[in-house]
């Protein structure tokens, strides 16, 4: 099975690789209004309407197929949005946003890019990036204004699961129950402290310059979301880890779970509150599960429904009590919730199978059975 990372260094563009952002920018758009005009989604058929279009940019024509082929992406997301929304904005890109999948090499430590046919620009790679990429295949670069991102591959086996590990992700922990062995938390509080600090920051500029406002939040943003995302790499990198030690799967609550974060508490603005922990619940999502692929570890999802409710003995519906405790009026159980809720995602992999495995893990491997269900537990 193919799994791929990705790796990002800053960069500088050169004055060429500005003027290649630029084009492939226009392209990009030009496809894109071309795709609403004609109606069409599909690649083949915006290829067909749009290459020749593209003939004015003198660039290598790799750029054009990856520009149909990013446009056909937006425009896919854009009428699944309005769907739901008739009235979402038509999309524009206005951001230098360039990837490629082909014509590129890396040579001596250097990227060497294509810009015309035959003509190619070089960028010096940093020691990180070179060495994060060393021996493996590269799939994908990613050119922004500052950031320069290279996907690469590898080839794992996919294992077979031992049992599976229970993730229970809330605003200040993520809660790992395992097969065996004790329920582990780890600690996202810094994370949620960030959020605090950033805040104050924001609500230092009057509401009614917008403009400012929406700036100075897209900068102080940025570096929000950079020291959540540590925090988040370190606590993925841990469970994966503790995966891979007990040669387990991992299961996670489907994404719906970003209403159960909605609720809980009200100190942060709804809006911001929103936003982040949205953003920051599916990043640790995302991020468990590139790690725990790249190890060739399966991942699936199950249903959230009633697994922060629910007593992970027998069934029944549970009473709150104080200090986040939980008791079954049923079997008399008392558990904290965030365990309660880590023990039924892992009994629920276990029991029902999975609702959906993650992407190219669908393929691979499938649902575990009532019966190897039954089995695991019984180990
Ligand atoms: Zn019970």
């Amino acid at each position: 099975m193919q799994v791929f990372k990705s790796v990002w260094q800053h960069y500088t563009p050169t004055p060429e690789i500005a003027w290649l952002l630029e084009q492939f920018r226009q392209m990009l758009n030009d496809c894109i209004r071309i795709g609403l005009a004609e109606n069409v989604t599909s690649l083949k058929a915006l290829s067909l309407k749009a290459y020749n279009q593209l003939s004015r940019h003198d660039v290598a024509s790799y750029y054009k197929l990856c520009a149909i082929s990013a446009a056909t992406g937006i425009l896919r997301n854009y009428r699944k949005a309005k769907r739901k929304n008739p009235y979402v904005k038509e999309p524009y890109a206005r951001r230098p946003r360039l990837t490629t999948c082909y014509g590129f090499k890396i040579r001596d430590g250097e990227l060497s890019l294509p810009i015309h046919a035959k003509e190619h620009i070089p960028i010096s790679l940093n020691q990180h990036v070179q060495a994060t990429i060393g021996g493996f295949r590269l799939r994908s670069v990613t050119l922004t204004a500052d950031r320069l991102s290279l996907a690469y591959a590898n080839e794992v086996q996919q294992l077979q699961p031992r049992g599976f590990i229970g993730i229970d992700r809330n605003l200040d922990n993520v809660t790992v129950a395992a097969t065996d062995g004790p329920v582990q938390q780890h600690d996202l509080s810094e994370a949620t402290q960030a959020k605090v600090v950033y805040r104050d920051v924001r609500s230092h500029f009057k509401r009614s310059d917008v403009r400012i406002r929406r700036e100075v939040s897209g900068k102080y943003g940025q570096k929000q979301r950079e020291k959540v995302q540590q925090i988040l790499h370190h606590a993925s990198k841990l469970i994966v880890e503790e995966a891979k030690a007990k040669q387990c799967g991992i299961a996670m609550e489907k994404l719906t779970g970003i209403r159960k974060l909605y609720r809980r508490g009200n100190w942060q603005g709804r809006w911001y509150r929103g936003c982040m922990n949205s953003w920051s619940y599916g990043e640790l999502q995302r991020q468990i599960e590139y790690k725990a692929r790249w190890e060739g570890l399966p991942v699936v999802y199950v249903h959230p429904h009633g697994t922060s409710s629910k007593c992970s003995i027998c069934g029944e519906r549970m009473k709150p009590e104080e200090n986040r405790m939980l008791r079954c009026p049923s079997c008399g159980y008392r558990v904290d919730r965030d365990v309660n809720a880590a023990r039924n995602i892992l009994a629920r992999a276990l029991r029902f199978g999975a609702v959906g495995l993650a992407g190219e893990a669908m393929v691979a491997e499938p649902a575990p059975t009532q019966q190897s269900a039954k089995s695991m537990r019984g180990s």
